[in-house]
């Protein structure tokens, strides 16, 4: 069967992909300078803040790379309750972050998808932040119940575009049903974001590049990469990121999205802190960048919710980590994005 993917005007993206992937010195030096005018030309010098609360690490899953993962039994499993994630959100707007990121695990069970829904119109009812929910993979009908209660954009990453190395990181899922959902998400109305982990095992860079070409082909509204890191209590604790002699690479395959994805929302992903230590997310949001996010989970919970070491600002409160976020954008010479940030896209598609 003949794909997207043969098509010769596709092949010459790819080409071209890879190329920008292989920049060194002077190359590498415009390649950067190109991706942050194009973010500014089209997403300008505001910085959206959205704050994370990652509200359950209850998880049935299984990838193979990530520490909430069901078969770790290392950690201690939690879920906040309603009325906890709310006294949380009512603080968002006295620190400037206009969007609550809702993430958890992927299990019905632990906070329920109907309880999910009640938090949901609780967030739009009493407060004027909007809502992004990330708890993975569900049927067109939950999607469709949160999306009625108010639930403004869903993130769902598709990891890999390869579909027989997503089989292997994914013991209890495949490429094609994560595409799925993210397919339903847009169909629905919902602002969809997906995106890829960068440098999982045995990643080549032809997948790389595939990967920031599925994220144009899938038209999403916000696209979140960061590198993989391998996290000792799961299957995968032994083996390197595939560019572990060459991190710079996170940086230029965040650059070429930018370029591919002009008017995209893409966030400076906690995962670039942790492995530049405190300086990867402005160096993310000086090379395509254009959203920050922060983490709001409670402090006493953040220990217990690391899908990979490292993982910074563990020590932190919410306020502490609005304040940081504040300073770091105002240092890089931008600008605080006021209100919810909606996706550009999505609008002119709904005007259409
Ligand atoms: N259960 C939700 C949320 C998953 S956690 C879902 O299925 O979408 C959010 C993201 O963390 C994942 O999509 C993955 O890309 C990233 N992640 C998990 N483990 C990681 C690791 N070891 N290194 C880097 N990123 C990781």
């Amino acid at each position: 069967m003949k794909t997207e993917y043969d098509n010769q005007h596709h092949k010459t993206d790819r080409d071209e992909v890879i190329h920008l992937l292989r920049s060194q010195g002077k190359a590498l030096e415009e390649l950067y300078r190109h991706a942050d005018a194009v973010r500014q030309q089209f997403m300008h010098n505001e910085v959206f803040i959205r704050g994370i609360v990652e509200f359950s690490n209850v998880c049935a899953r299984n990838c193979y790379y990530c520490g909430i993962r069901n078969g770790n039994e290392r950690i201690k499993r939690y879920t906040m309750s309603m009325d906890e994630i709310m006294e949380v959100v009512r603080h968002f707007p006295i620190n400037g972050q206009g969007t609550v990121v809702l993430q958890s695990g992927e299990a019905t069970t632990a906070f329920g998808d109907k309880a999910l829904g009640e938090l949901i119109r609780r967030i739009k009812h009493e407060t004027p932040v909007a809502v992004t929910v990330s708890v993975g993979n569900r049927p067109r009908d939950v999607y469709q119940y949160w999306y009625d209660c108010g639930m403004d954009r869903y993130l769902i990453r598709f990891e890999t575009s390869d579909p027989n190395l997503y089989a292997r990181l994914h013991p209890d899922s495949s490429l094609a049903k994560r595409l799925d959902c993210i397919k339903t998400l847009s169909d629905i109305g919902v602002q969809t974001g997906s995106g890829f982990m960068i440098g999982v095992p045995d990643e080549t860079v032809e997948i790389l590049a595939n990967n920031i070409l599925l994220c144009r082909e899938l038209d999403l509204d916000m696209i979140g990469i960061g590198p993989f890191i391998p996290h000792p209590d799961t299957p995968l604790g032994n083996t390197p990121n595939a560019y572990a002699s060459d991190p710079e690479m996170f940086f230029k395959a965040l650059a070429v999205l930018r370029l591919f994805n002009p008017n995209v929302h893409i966030p400076a992903t906690t995962a670039y802190d942790a492995v530049f230590y405190n300086t990867g997310r402005d160096l993310a949001l000086q090379r395509g960048a254009n959203v920050f996010m922060p983490n709001a989970t409670p402090n006493r919970y953040r220990n217990d919710y690391l899908l990979y070491p490292g993982k910074p600002c563990v020590d932190k409160s919410n306020d502490q980590c609005g304040v940081c976020v504040i300073h770091r954008i105002q240092a890089l010479g931008r600008i605080l994005g006021q209100g919810p940030g909606h996706s550009q896209k999505h609008a002119a598609k709904k005007m259409a």
